[in-house]
Parts: structure tokens; C-alpha cells; sequence
């Protein structure tokens, strides 16, 4: 079996309802990770948890993206887990029945440390950074996701998908933004659709939410 997951960061307000629209035409759910102060700093081009929730109430996923967008990298560790720990409380708080230990904390620029890799799994039950770009299908115990993105996303995307079936299973996650020109490394809405139209018929594709995937797993 082959998985897909496209990632959607940042929560571009305009690419987010054409994305949720096309996903809903072909029965799909999207999968959105979002960033708690993008809204309050730019309210005209970032959704906010009222659109969280109203996505989430159409079947969407919304998953944690960092507090700010800080590079928690280049930060001491003690701070970088402050962060985390405030980006999850402001989603217990705002999205309608958010449990960390069952989302994905998608890192900002996926950069991460082996001391926060070690310590994430304590909070929520999977992160994603940078890394090899197919991953093997998840068990029980995956907690490290690592995913592709570049600024060249269709091609990039396009290489991904060669990649992916040249192996007899996998799994591709891959980091996207925004739809038609919007966000770092944007797709085209017409890529989208013809993407979902040639994978959607084949009997071993499953274009899933990260979280979705990992509830496959049975060992
Ligand atoms: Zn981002």
C-alpha cells in the first residue's frame, strides 16, 4: 500500500478554503497545521480557531505548527519545549475537542534537535521534520515523521511521487503551503486536481491525514 499525505502549513486563509473545497469534491479530508499568533498579526491573510473549528467540523485535520513560527532549533531546549508547550495549551483552549497525544507537531522549517525529539513523544504522539523523503508504512511506536518540501513543489512533489512507487510500499508526507501563488513554494490549484484525479483510482493509493495513517498501523 502506498500513502499520501499533503501537509498544508501556515493556514493561508484564501489557499485553505480552496484547498478544504477541492479535497471535498473528491470526499477527501485535508490536513492543516497551523501557527497560534499568524492570526492576530495578520488577520486578512491567516485563519484563526474559528476557521479551525469550522474546518474540523467538516472533517479536517488541524494540527500544531508552533507558537510563532520560531525556529526552536536555534533556541536553548528549555525555551524551544516553553514554546511548544504554549502553541499546545492555546490549541486545548481554542480547538473544539484537541487532545496533544493524539495530534502531530509539525515543526516550523521541520528543523528539530535530538533533545526535542527525544522529549516530543512525552507530549503529543508524532512530529514532523526534515528528512528522508519516503518513510516505510508506521507502526505503533513511529513518533518521527520526516517530510520533503521545496520551493520547487511540483517538480519537487512530482519526484516524490516517482520515488514513492519505485518502492513496494511506502509512505510520502509531504510539506506544502499555499495554492496559486500564496505561501513559500505554492502549487496550482489545477496541479492539485489533476494530481488527486490520477491517483484517486488506484486501488493501492490511500491520500490520507498524517494522523489517519498512523491509526493504520497495527504493529
Ligand atoms: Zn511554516
Amino acid at each position: 500500500m502506498y500513502y499520501i499525505t499533503l501537509s498544508w502549513d501556515d493556514g493561508f486563509s484564501r489557499s485553505v478554503a480552496k484547498i478544504a473545497e477541492i479535497y471535498e469534491r473528491y470526499g477527501l479530508r485535508a490536513e492543516f497545521n497551523v501557527v497560534v499568533t499568524f492570526h492576530e498579526h495578520d488577520p486578512q491573510t491567516f485563519g484563526g480557531f474559528e476557521l479551525w473549528n469550522e474546518l474540523q467540523a467538516r472533517g479536517h485535520i488541524i494540527q500544531p505548527h508552533g507558537y510563532d513560527h520560531s525556529n526552536l532549533a536555534e533556541m536553548p531546549l528549555a525555551q524551544a519545549q516553553a514554546n511548544i508547550l504554549r502553541c499546545l495549551e492555546v490549541f486545548r483552549q481554542s480547538l473544539d475537542g484537541f487532545d496533544a497525544r493524539r495530534t502531530v507537531f509539525n515543526f516550523p522549517y521541520n528543523v528539530s534537535t535530538p533533545e526535542l525529539d527525544a522529549w516530543l513523544p512525552q507530549v503529543v504522539r508524532a512530529f514532523r521534520l526534515s528528512g528522508e523523503m519516503i518513510m516505510p508504512l508506521p507502526t505503533r511506536h513511529t513518533v518521527r515523521l520526516t517530510s520533503p518540501a521545496s520551493e520547487d513543489a511540483e517538480a519537487m512533489l512530482d519526484r516524490c511521487l516517482e520515488a514513492l512507487f519505485a518502492r513496494p510500499e511506502g509512505w510520502l508526507l509531504y510539506t506544502a503551503h499555499g495554492l496559486d501563488g500564496e505561501g513559500w513554494g505554492p502549487l496550482r490549484s489545477t496541479y492539485l486536481e489533476g494530481l488527486l484525479e490520477r491517483l484517486l483510482p488506484r486501488a493501492d493509493v490511500r491520500i490520507l491525514p498524517t494522523q489517519a495513517v498512523l491509526e493504520t498501523a497495527m504493529l
